[in-house]
């Protein structure tokens, strides 16, 4: 007998399976695409256990006749494509015929469905790829698909789903972009039995972003309108050039986050991943926003169906242009031109000879001060008498305000991990610093127990002289590092200090959020926060973690979703407990731009010595520079 044999459909089934369904989110999208693609304007998702229970989407689409039924479960049976051809421009969003017979092989799947000429509906369900029951029904027009014990028999599978919160949070964001691609349709998203997400049809998609962003996030955003490029060759005499259409919103540039979390791109209504979008967009804020720093973007491209191949994976998240630079080229200056009439407030440096008065962020602050202030041999204005002055300054007793001078810096909004962004004129004397000679962060931190505090420079960093070298100390980060070593402490030892609020903060969250902050809800109330739920997605916050100022209370929780978001699905509880600590010792730290009396600075280098891990920050970043003796020798010309 030859060794060659046909897949049973059962084996065949899984196989596909394994492609089309990764985890509960798929299941929703596939079950959407297919409510979207008959044509419903009413959506309601229903989920239980992350998915992993319930998963059940209604529709008022035009449902199926009761034959048609029972073929969606026989594999690669669609009503979408008929011929091969049909496969160049595919303009609905299934077509492969895969996603009923998967999802049935590998959970329990009961479809109901009426179309609107037929009296009846029908009732199926299907276990294991099996069907085990179909009768007529008395249904409305429309489908209801219930999905159950997803993956029940495939142990292997389960094995790797995340926690139920971590798969909800993914349905969520996935319910959300499909909603954001048709504001015209309604969207109800539930997760035992509580409301994550309920939009109604509006006009217009800045009111849909409205709807699931709220007030503070659609501000910051740029309406791309509609901006269009017909491609330029001629394809043929009878044939118009094809067209094609962006459509979105995209972010100022002083909006900075620091993963693609919030980068959505639709071609044709399809959520997809591409790279050449992607690379369009990085194109357009070239320059706008640091390297390393994604905007936010939600962008909807138009194109004819055949200008598209969508047939690339079988999950179908990823497309192939057929012009992919003409689409590059189009989107970038699109996004380039809409920057551009929104006068952004550039965020980086003007070139190089910056007006004096010129605001930059810090890290373009520090890296030109090496380049221009202390890399440079020689100032082109003579010294400032920085030294002598320091000297004179008495550090013990009650000290003066120890200050060199410099106006003060005004400071913004941060994106984490950075350190708050120091807005500094740039002096015109830059360049005074009197020697030669280049900073390390310092290695070893035996010499901070006795250093002798100088002063503070721009109020911001303060200086000191050491056994055998010159220190110049980031307070902000070194007293994020005593905060964080203490609140963990305090953590660990059920002891944390929180504030009552006089008024409880009103937080409106988005369902992934909402999803993000029921996961980690009770790490958060451990950490000194107290909330409830307020109606909707809302929360009411009514305590904080101690030393938090009541303006940074909310920028803190969305920062500490976001972090979950980015970086914790499926973290230890360890590791959300020190990102949370992390984010509040940030915001309740001592901030650049802060006068410190020689007590404060004396105090803070002390509990800086006295931390288990003085060199840096919690987020990586160093605490302390330090001028050996011998570079200070070497750069007076002694050595
Ligand atoms: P595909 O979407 O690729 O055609 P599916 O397996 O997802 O394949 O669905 C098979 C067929 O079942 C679809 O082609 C469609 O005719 C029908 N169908 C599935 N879901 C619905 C729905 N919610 N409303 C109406 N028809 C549906
Ligand atoms: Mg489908």
């Amino acid at each position: 007998m030859g060794r060659i044999r046909i897949l049973s459909d059962e084996v065949a089934n899984k196989i596909a399976a394994g492609e089309v369904v990764e985890r509960p989110a798929s299941v929703v999208k596939e079950l959407l695409e297919n409510s979207l693609d008959a044509g419903a304007t009413e959506l309601r998702i229903e989920v239980a256990g992350g998915g992993r229970r319930l998963i059940r989407v209604s529709d008022n689409g035009h449902g199926m006749l009761r034959d048609d039924a029972m073929l969606a479960f026989e594999r690669h049976s669609t009503s979408k494509l008929s011929s091969a051809t049909d496969l160049l421009s595919i303009a609905t969003l299934g077509f492969r015929g895969e996603a009923l017979p998967s999802i049935a092989s590998v959970a329990r799947l009961a479809l109901e469905t009426r179309a609107a000429d037929e009296h009846t509906g029908m009732r199926l369900e299907v276990a294991g790829g099996r069907m085990q029951r179909a009768e007529e029904s008395a249904l409305a027009v429309g489908t209801q698909v219930t999905v159950r014990d997803l993956f029940y028999n495939v142990p292997a599978r389960r094995k790797f789903l995340r926690s139920d919160q971590t798969e909800l949070a993914h349905i969520a964001s996935l319910v959300t972009h499909y909603s954001l691609a048709h504001p015209d349709k309604s969207f109800w998203l539930a997760s035992e039995g509580k409301e994550l997400l309920s939009v109604t049809p509006v006009e217009r998609l800045r009111d849909r972003v409205y709807q699931v962003f709220g007030s503070r996030v659609t501000e910051e955003l740029i309406d791309l309108g509609t901006r269009e490029r017909r491609l330029e060759e001629k394809l043929g005499e009878d044939q118009a050039a094809p067209l094609y259409r962006l459509r979105g919103f995209v972010s100022r540039p002083q909006v900075q986050k620091s993963n693609r979390n919030s980068i959505f791109l639709f071609v044709n209504r399809r959520l997809i991943r591409d790279r050449v979008l992607l690379r369009a967009l990085s194109a357009a804020y070239y320059n706008l926003i640091p390297a390393g720093a994604f905007p936010f973007a939600l962008l909807f491209l138009g194109c004819g169906h055949e200008e598209v191949d969508v047939n690339v994976h079988p999950s179908k998240t990823e497309v192939r242009f057929r012009r992919q630079s003409f689409v590059h080229d189009f989107v970038r200056d699109a996004i380039r031109e809409a920057l551009v009439e929104s006068r952004p407030v550039s965020a980086l440096p003007q070139p190089a000879q910056a007006q004096p008065a010129a605001e930059l962020p810090y890290s373009e602050f520090s890296q030109r001060l090496q380049a221009e202030a202390w890399v440079r041999a020689l100032p082109e204005t003579p010294p400032t008498a920085v030294l002598p002055e320091l000297v004179l300054h008495p550090t013990r007793g009650p000290a003066p305000r120890l200050d060199f001078g410099g106006p003060p810096l005004s400071v913004s909004e941060p994106p984490r991990p950075q350190p708050p962004p120091l807005r500094i004129p740039v002096p015109d004397t830059h360049g005074a610093f009197p020697f030669d000679a280049v900073p390390e962060p310092a290695a070893s931190m035996a010499e901070l127990a006795d250093l002798r505090p100088l002063g503070q420079i721009h109020e911001s960093f303060i200086v000191a002289a050491g056994r055998d070298g010159l220190w110049i100390i980031d307070q902000h980060v070194a007293h994020e590092r005593v905060l964080f070593e203490k609140i963990l402490k305090e953590r660990a030892a059920g002891r944390v200090e929180r504030q009552p609020l006089l008024m409880p903060l009103i937080l409106q969250l988005t369902p992934a959020q909402e999803a993000e902050y029921q996961r980690i809800a009770g790490e958060l109330e451990a950490s000194g926060f107290e909330a409830e739920a307020y109606g909707g997605r809302s929360l009411a916050v009514k305590a904080a973690p101690a030393g938090v100022g009541p303006a940074d209370i909310e920028k803190l929780l969305f920062e500490i979703l976001e972090v979950a978001e980015r970086e914790l699905r499926g973290a230890s509880l360890d590791d959300v407990r020190r990102a949370v600590a992390a984010s509040i010792a940030c915001r309740a730290s001592i901030k650049v731009n802060m006068p410190l009396d020689a007590q404060r600075i004396t105090w803070l280098l002390g509990a800086l010595a006295a931390t288990d891990c003085p060199m840096s920050c919690p987020h990586g970043r160093p605490t302390a520079l330090r001028y050996s003796l011998r570079a200070i020798l070497k750069g007076f010309h002694r050595l």
